[in-house]
């Protein structure tokens, strides 16, 4: 296939990367990448979804995956996995004899492999340069699912309208399904069993990178996780902490003792991001040097800082992301050409166990299976969102009382620009749009 038939085919049906900050898969469809690197990491604790994905569709990611490297004219492609992940890793062995080009790289059960940066770094040795894409490598990152809607939409011409979800925590049946995009967490919680908590808190995603949501929140493209936690949860409290708190503890506490700095992925990478010179310097207020707050561009708001590496139990990426916002809000642009040190030798040693995380964040009592189950769930409502993915968002092409059809495009994307379409994940009728989403009722 031609690389720009593949392209086509990856806009036309709406495929942004299931997880992480949703790029468009056709953004990343480029012929200087010369390696194609399945992301099957999964190193959020308790989000399963991947590996269980690429277990039981490993012959068709595969196929995928050889039809990605043959458009693109990559040299190679390699399965990133742990090698904890047994099942999907005898699933791809089994299926790897017919596709000569793939070979399997195995990873250490660490947080955070799946950061592009850092799964770049342990298959291919290199370092992503500060600030900027994987393609300055040559290499082109795509996740499981992204690569199981490529092979979804070319074989079977499907759009994008269902989401893998890992639903753990406080819920009766922790369990992975597959639910139609718009469903809200209140109904997709229900799926397993529903919560166990008195008082529930939901998070949409991992612990450690997802955000607290609401219960009539619904699942989007790059959503791959409900967390249920009871109120009290030292996860919960962390991620509701306000930055006036947060910065009047750091000015109370930090002993600049430098853990956040000497356990940073991406400063053991090299990359200008010093945590604690930041925390110095916000809970100081001293702005003689620029540096700390801007490099704070070079988070990559992993989390490893505050959920893990701080003794004294402090937020320095909540107060870095707020700084970041604050900078780009101000119209401050990513810092260009600026190379990386080399990297840390103490990172061999550095390496965060995914284990032990998940002990210190209090959560190896929810470490269960969360079975896949691909059965049909149906939806009596979904709210389909305009913007899923980095880039302008889609447009609305239906009104109020049309009738739609599951997988009918329902949002176009705006021309020249990076943009998606979005479909519509039931049948039914059209009972309100706005700018920002359409809200589609299944028919009695
Ligand atoms: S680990 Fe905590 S106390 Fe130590 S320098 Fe970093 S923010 Fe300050
Ligand atoms: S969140 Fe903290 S540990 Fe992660 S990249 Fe940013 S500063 Fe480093």
């Amino acid at each position: 296939m031609e690389l720009q038939e593949l392209i086509q085919i990856a806009k036309e049906n709406g495929i942004a990367g299931a997880g992480g900050a949703g790029f468009p898969a056709y953004g990343k469809m480029d012929k200087r990448a010369k390696t194609i690197i399945l992301n099957c990491a999964e190193c959020e604790p308790l989000l399963k979804l991947h590996r269980q994905l690429l277990e039981k569709h490993a012959y068709e990611i595969l196929s995928a995956l050889a039809l990605m490297a043959d458009a693109m004219e990559a040299e190679q492609v390699i399965i990133g996995i742990k090698e904890a992940y047994q099942g999907a890793v005898e699933a791809v062995k089994t299926s790897l004899s017919d596709f000569p080009g793939i070979s399997i790289g195995l990873l250490p059960e660490m947080y955070p492999a799946g950061d592009e940066v850092v799964l770049i770094y342990e298959l291919t040795k290199k370092v992503v340069p500060p600030g900027s894409i994987p393609i300055e490598t040559g290499a082109a990152v795509f996740n499981v699912e992204t690569v199981y809607n490529i092979y979804r939409a070319v074989s079977h011409h499907i759009p994008v309208t269902e989401k893998y979800i890992t639903v753990a925590g406080e819920v009766k049946h922790p369990t992975t399904r597959v639910v139609p995009i718009g469903m809200s967490v209140e109904e997709v919680v229900k799926l397993a069993g529903g919560v166990t908590a008195k008082h529930p808190v939901y998070i949409m995603g991992g612990p450690m990178t997802g955000n607290i949501c609401g219960k009539y929140d619904v699942i989007t493209k790059t959503s791959n996780g409900i967390l249920v936690l009871e109120e009290n949860h030292p996860v919960v409290q962390k991620k509701q902490g306000n930055a006036r708190i947060n910065l009047k503890r750091a000015m109370a506490s930090c002993c600049q003792c430098q853990m956040c700095t000497d356990l940073c992925p991406r400063n053991l990478l090299g990359h200008p991001i010093a945590p604690h010179l930041f925390m110095r310097a916000a809970a100081e207020g001293d702005v003689r040097d620029t540096r700390p707050f801007l490099n704070t561009m070079f988070c990559s708001s992993c989390g490893v800082c505050e959920m893990y590496a701080c003794s004294q139990g402090l937020s320095p990426r909540s107060l870095i992301a707020e700084c970041k916002a604050g900078l780009r809000a101000g119209g401050v642009a990513m810092p260009k050409g600026i190379k990386a040190a080399p990297v840390k030798d103490a990172r061999s040693y550095r390496k965060v166990p995914v284990h032990r995380l998940r002990a210190r964040l209090g959560l190896d009592l929810y470490d269960l299976p969360a079975v896949l189950d691909e059965s049909k769930v149906t939806a009596r409502e979904v709210k389909i969102k305009l913007g899923q993915s980095i880039g302008a968002p889609a447009e609305a092409v239906v009104s109020c009382g049309d009738k739609v059809a599951a997988g009918q495009m329902v949002g176009k994307c705006k021309e020249d620009a990076l943009s998606l379409p979005v479909h519509s994940s039931i049948d039914g009728v059209v009972k309100a749009v706005n700018a920002r989403e359409i809200l589609i009722a299944a028919e009695p």
